[in-house]
């Protein structure tokens, strides 16, 4: 981090989030040296330090979806990669319905995972009960069960992504000397 304001970039980053950090960094894998990201506070100071950071795969269509696969599986790798831990733990996630119309939300979501190619499994309620046993079952019917979803430590994460920006400058700026 510093102060000095270069006079001119290719590009410019404003705010310095989850979604700034992380255009940074997929800017700098490409191979762009030249980039600045402002930040008028501190890294990862904004709403990202508020999200709960859970990392759900499935979304409403399959481009989404893709995204955000390719995110989940960047999480997992990038304390390997950069030395910064973002707190990724695949703890899957779980959807409970209590009524009929409910239970058929989730078989259209679990049928639409099976479209856009995540695992997502219809469970009973000792099955649910089994897995968030602290789960108060009365009146539930059942469920969907998302095993490759976690959470990561927004804050973490987005720390990460600016250690694997500045280390991408770094290894292009090696290479090229
Ligand atoms: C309570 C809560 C729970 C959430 N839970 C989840 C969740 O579980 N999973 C999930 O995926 N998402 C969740 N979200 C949403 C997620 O937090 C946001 O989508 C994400 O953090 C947005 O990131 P950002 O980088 O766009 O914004 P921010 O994190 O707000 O970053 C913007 C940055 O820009 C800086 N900035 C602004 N203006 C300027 C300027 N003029 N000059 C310099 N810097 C500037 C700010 O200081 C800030 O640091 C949650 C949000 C909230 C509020």
């Amino acid at each position: 981090m510093s102060n000095d304001i270069p006079a001119d970039a290719r590009v410019i980053i404003v705010g310095g989030g989850i979604v700034g950090c992380s255009v940074a960094y997929h800017l700098t894998k490409l191979g762009w040296r030249d980039v600045v990201l402002l930040e008028q506070g501190e890294l990862a100071g904004g709403t990202t330090w508020h999200a709960a950071g859970l990392i759900g795969r499935l979304r409403t269509s399959n481009s989404l979806t893709k995204i955000n696969k390719y995110s989940a599986e960047l999480y997992a790798s990038l304390e390997a990669e950069t030395g910064v831990s973002t707190g990724w733990n695949q703890v899957g996630s779980l959807i409970v319905a209590r009524t009929q119309e409910r239970m058929t939300q989730l078989y259209r979501t679990a049928a639409m995972a099976e479209m856009f190619d995540v695992e997502a499994r219809m469970i009973d309620v000792d099955k649910a009960c089994d897995l968030w046993p602290q789960m108060n079952s009365e009146g539930l019917l059942g469920g969907v069960w998302l095993p490759h979803d976690g959470k990561v430590i927004p804050a973490d994460t987005t720390l990460a992504l600016a250690a694997g920006a500045r280390q991408a400058v770094r290894e292009s700026s090696n290479r090229s000397v």
